[in-house]
Formats: C-alpha cells, sequence, structure tokens
C-alpha cells in the first residue's frame, strides 16, 4: 500500500495514553508505520498522570495533559449510558474524553486518534456496540483507530485513505492479555501497571464515599473530593461529616485543608487522631465527633478525653468519653 504520509509528509497521531500496557501497545504499533505520534493523557482527582508521564518518557513522545476534573464530575450524576460497577461511567468518560482529544488534534494538526481500546477485553464498556458509541458520541468516530483490534472492526478514514497500513494493525480480542504480553516483551516495554489500578470510580469503597458526597454535599469543588482518600468517614447528618485521621500522613493532610471543613478537632495529652467537620455542625454532632476521634486515641477505652476545637470561631476544649462501636459503626461510610 502506497501510504498518503509518502506523498504529502509525515501522519501525525493524538493517542490516549494512560500508561497501560493496550495504550503502549498502540502508540509502537503506530511508530512501526512511522507514525508521528503524540500522548494524551487526562488528569483528575480520579485518576492520575504519573503512569503516562514515565510511558511518554519511555516512548519518547510529547505528552499533552487535558484537566479531565469538570468533565467526569459532570458525569457522575447522571450519566447517559450509565455506571459500570461501582461509579465508574466508562462509556461517558471514554466518549468524552475522545471528543476532548478530537478538540486537540484540531488544534495542534494531527490526522486522527488512536486509543488502546481492545474488543471485549472489558465486556460491558468495550464491546463492538459500545466502542461504535463511544466512536460515535465524540463527534470524531471516522478518525479513531484502534491499532490493537482494528482489524476486527470497521475501517477507518486513516486507513481507508492509506495513512496508515490496515494490514499491519492488529486483531487482538478478549480478555486474555498473553499476546500483549508477548509483544511488550517483542518492544522492549517494562513499564506498566496493571490493568486493574488506575482509576478510583472503580474502587467500591472509594465509589461509596463518593456516592454519599454526591448525594449529601455535592460535588463542589475538587478539595472535597480530594479529602475522600484520607481517614476514616463517617455521616453524622446531611451535611454533616466527620473525617477522622488514621495515620500521621492523614492527620498532616487533615490539617492542611481544614479550611474546608474549618472545625478541627485535636485530643490532648495522648496521641490521637485529627478530625474535621464543618463549621455548620450543632453542638451535638462536635459532641459525637469528639467522642469518635477520642475512640481512635491512645487512652483507654473508659477513660475520658480532653479534645481541643478550633474553627474560624475560637478554639474551645471539651471533656468525652471514647465513642462504642455500637455507637458509631452505622455512621461509618
Ligand atoms: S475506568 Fe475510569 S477513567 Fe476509565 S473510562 Fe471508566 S470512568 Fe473513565
Amino acid at each position: 500500500m502506497i501510504c498518503h504520509m509518502m506523498e504529502t509528509g509525515q501522519i501525525r497521531a493524538l493517542s490516549l495514553l494512560s500508561g497501560g500496557l493496550d495504550s503502549q501497545l498502540a502508540i509502537c504499533i503506530l511508530k512501526d508505520q512511522a507514525v508521528d505520534v503524540h500522548g494524551i493523557a487526562f488528569d483528575s482527582p480520579f485518576f492520575c498522570i504519573a503512569a503516562a508521564e514515565k510511558a511518554a518518557v519511555d516512548l519518547n513522545i510529547p505528552l499533552h495533559v487535558v484537566n479531565f476534573t469538570a468533565d467526569i464530575v459532570s458525569l457522575l450524576s447522571n450519566p447517559k449510558h450509565g455506571f459500570g460497577s461501582c461509579l465508574n461511567p466508562c462509556v461517558d468518560c471514554h466518549a468524552l474524553m475522545l471528543r476532548r482529544a478530537g478538540e486537540l488534534m484540531e488544534e495542534i494538526g494531527c490526522h486522527f486518534l488512536s486509543t488502546g481500546e481492545v474488543l471485549n477485553e472489558r465486556p460491558m464498556s468495550q464491546n463492538f456496540e459500545n466502542l461504535a458509541i463511544v466512536a460515535k458520541e465524540s463527534g470524531y468516530a471516522d478518525v479513531i483507530v484502534r491499532p490493537l483490534s482494528a482489524g476486527l472492526l470497521p475501517a477507518t478514514r486513516p486507513e481507508k485513505e492509506g495513512w496508515i497500513d490496515r494490514s499491519r494493525l492488529l486483531s487482538l480480542a478478549g480478555r486474555s492479555r498473553r499476546s500483549q504480553f508477548k509483544l511488550a516483551e517483542e518492544y522492549a516495554l517494562k513499564n506498566y501497571p496493571s490493568p486493574a489500578g488506575g482509576c478510583r470510580l472503580t474502587e467500591p469503597n472509594y465509589a461509596k464515599r463518593l456516592m454519599d458526597l454526591r448525594d449529601h454535599e455535592g460535588l463542589h469543588g475538587v478539595g472535597s473530593i480530594m479529602l475522600l482518600r484520607f481517614g476514616r468517614h463517617f455521616r453524622l447528618a446531611d451535611k454533616v461529616k466527620l473525617i477522622v485521621g488514621r495515620n500521621e500522613n492523614d492527620n498532616v493532610y487533615l490539617e492542611g485543608n481544614a479550611e474546608l471543613y474549618d472545625i478541627v478537632l485535636k485530643i490532648e495529652e495522648v496521641p490521637g487522631p485529627t478530625g474535621l467537620m464543618p463549621l455548620t455542625s450543632r453542638e451535638d454532632h462536635v459532641r459525637l465527633g469528639a467522642a469518635i476521634c477520642a475512640r481512635y486515641c491512645d487512652a483507654p477505652g473508659d477513660s475520658e478525653v480532653t479534645v481541643r476545637i478550633r474553627s474560624s470561631r475560637g478554639m474551645g476544649k471539651i471533656k468525652v468519653l471514647p465513642a462504642t462501636p455500637e455507637q458509631i459503626n452505622h455512621l461509618r461510610i
């Protein structure tokens, strides 16, 4: 096949790069055809770009990072295609990522988009029908190439026009990753995270906290979403949540972000956790919050504990008995 690139100069692709093996292989396959590949990675509180940054260096390609926070948050209320097993709106998320990638593709002058998607690797979100939906709803269906499964999918414009050679794209499908591991060896790819990790929206415990936040305080602002990663969380009332540090790392983060929840609870005299509550908490909520913090301090279970309470309204101290498991287990998020 005489490639268009030979006639008009180099073909350039913008490739979604999570840093996972599939996304790296897709890029290697295109680079084999002398395509000038740029990577695009999406940043949000739910997934990070560290693996993509590392992969971009290893693959020696430029990486464009797009802040995807507002986009993904907008999908968490009522995604058109629903959620996966947790709070992951994968079909809508992929479509929106490809839309954003398409916009960037036009901006930086790439010819087409590519992804590391593999047909039926995730039976729900990456089946034939959903791959077509994702492509269509992105608005860029005719220029999305999936190099790992292209042989099993309808030919796209880059293939039809000869920008790339379809016969050199792959026909992988299914959940087995044996072929990918073999290819990784051939391309000498060593650094890639396991496919399971990556998106917090697929983690049941995290999703539960996020759902609770969405349903009570709402998903306004990154700060309250970032706090979901730290500490133990207790729902005391609508719009009253207590966060209690589990370790020094949590305590430092909670104190450093206290402005978001404003009331800071600290155990006096014995080592213990930091607690955060909103300024709107009633007095009985603060007392319960203090008792819950006391439960996780080093004082014996039946002795009174002094808890310092600091907020923009001032400083105070109260004495509480540590809460019992029966009092608090049902409050745990
Ligand atoms: S796993 Fe997370 S990042 Fe990936 S498509 Fe689903 S929601 Fe989006």
